[in-house]
């Protein structure tokens, strides 16, 4: 394992820039989006782009295979069933030899064409280097504002800062990459862990164009999911809401409490009480219940975390035939 410390090492025999690219049923858009990607890197050196197929089930396989047979810079890892986008990209990094590791999306909505921009910032001496959208072209409203609003609880809530606006199209340094690497949760929240990881940041503005072919694979419960994997698996704050909340509901109970007690020595009991009795009861269990879920949440986590099972199946590696002579 390489010291994640070193400052930018320099091997003679890797490519400078390796294209990390998780792809599930974008056979559609993979020709023309690997067209692209040739046009923008060829001008920056030498390259490989990996494409993590994760257990599409249309014909995104083939069609990297067919590249393959003709572009010796192209590796594929096809994954034993889908895995999900962030395993993919796991994979991706793992299998990444470039100096320079570029995370991309595969459906156009990042344009290759910034990547010659993030070199430029990578070159200046910044670990990892973000392409922040500049206007997200294409979404609703009601996307943008809950995007919005998971931002500004995470960077309140949370003990790593996210950039707002940004998804996981980024260069990594090669010491960002190892660092990155060393990191094998189960829960991955990328967007996390490549905060985590800290080095020198920067970021650079591009226009989110919409998806070129087929759908998003995302849908509402999978964001709220996405939200609460980000929030549970950096922040504790939660599990403190759950008691500071229990805390003001016992002091509100100790207040009416009193209030019904004298009451009932200056007036006498008058048999009324149901409705407030049953609010109480109801609105406790109520609490109980949720803070119960909030508990859960995270022991569902250590829980999956504690199986230690590999991140994910590899069906088959199919390396990248880049080489790079070395200098005599
Ligand atoms: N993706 C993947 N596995 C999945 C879902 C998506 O590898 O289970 C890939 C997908 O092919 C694309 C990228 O992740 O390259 C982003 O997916 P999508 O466009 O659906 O997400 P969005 O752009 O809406 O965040
Ligand atoms: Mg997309």
């Amino acid at each position: 394992m390489l010291d994640v410390l070193t400052p930018h090492f320099h091997r003679e025999d890797r490519p400078t820039f390796s294209v990390v690219v998780p792809a599930f049923n974008e056979a559609e858009g993979l020709t023309n989006f690997h067209q692209r990607l040739v046009t923008a890197m060829d001008p920056l050196g030498t390259w490989e782009v990996i494409y993590v197929d994760d257990g599409s089930l249309d014909s995104t396989r083939d069609t990297v295979e067919f590249l393959r047979r003709d572009d010796p810079r192209i590796a594929l890892i096809s994954l034993s069933r889908n895995f999900g986008k962030e395993i993919a990209t796991t994979a991706g990094l793992d299998h990444a030899q470039g100096e320079a590791v570029i995370v991309i999306d595969a459906d156009l909505q990042d344009p290759p064409e910034v990547i010659p921009q993030l070199a430029a910032a990578w070159r200046l001496g910044f670990d990892m280097v973000c392409a922040r959208r500049r206007a997200r072209a294409g979404e609703t409203a009601f996307k943008r504002l809950t995007a919005h609003v998971f931002y500004r609880l995470m960077r309140h809530t949370g003990s790593v800062r996210l950039p707002e606006d940004t998804g996981d199209f980024r260069l990594m340094s090669r010491r960002a990459v190892d660092a990155v690497c060393k990191l094998r949760e189960q829960h991955r929240f990328m967007k996390g862990l490549f905060a985590w990881v800290g080095f020198p940041m920067t970021t650079v503005l591009y226009d989110r164009a919409p998806r070129v072919a087929g759908g998003t694979k995302w849908n509402y419960w999978q964001l709220w999911n996405f939200a609460l994997e980000g929030i549970t698996s950096f922040t504790v704050m939660p599990l403190k809401v759950a008691t500071y909340l229990g805390l003001a509901v016992a002091v509100l109970s100790a207040i009416y409490g009193a209030q019904v007690i004298v009451k009932t020595l200056l007036f006498g009991n008058a048999v009324a009480g149901y409705p407030s009795l049953m609010t109480v009861i109801l609105f406790l269990g109520g609490i109980q219940l949720m803070t119960l879920g909030v508990i859960g949440e995270y022991l569902g986590r250590i829980f999956n975390e504690t199986k230690r099972r590999p991140l994910y199946l590899m069906e088959r590696f199919q390396p990248s035939r880049v080489r790079v002579e070395a200098p005599e």
